[in-house]
């Protein structure tokens, strides 16, 4: 879907977005952090370049979550929208479920295996990395 248009946004409506393009990458993260913003044992993200993405109305609020990362959401009704990190410079995720349509992106890995919880199982063949970024596979 190279030249497609995606929308979504927040539970509310205050927030809306359009996503242009294919994302550079879409996967699931286990992480800790990840796991308390969105109150889900593990959250979808597709991975664009911050030019991709374009906010029609506010932009979310943002939230230092770590000294390297913010993560955007609705301050209406909470709904986690975006992370942007130090390490991922230029770039900003997206989390697919706040996606009108989240099947047109489908995950293709799973990060942060290592903290995933043990009674989460994806019956996928999606490959797994024990962190983020993705140095090891597990
Ligand atoms: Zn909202
Ligand atoms: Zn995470």
């Amino acid at each position: 879907m190279p030249n497609s248009v995606l929308e979504g946004g927040c539970q509310c409506g205050a927030i809306r977005y359009q996503v242009s393009g294919s994302p550079l990458g879409a996967a699931f993260c286990h992480c800790s952090m990840c796991r308390k913003a969105n109150a889900a044992p593990a959250v979808a993200w597709a991975l664009y370049k911050e030019d991709q993405v374009r906010f029609l109305h506010e932009r979310p609020t943002e939230y230092h979550s770590s000294t390297d990362a913010k993560r955007g959401f609705c301050p209406r009704c909470g709904t986690q929208i975006s992370f942007v990190a130090n390490y991922i410079p230029g770039l900003i995720d997206i989390t697919i479920g706040s996606m009108d349509d989240p099947n047109a992106v489908p995950p293709t890995a799973h990060y942060w295996e290592s903290k995933r919880l043990s009674w989460v199982h994806f019956a996928d063949q999606l490959p797994r990395y024990v962190a983020f970024p993705p140095h090891e596979i597990s």
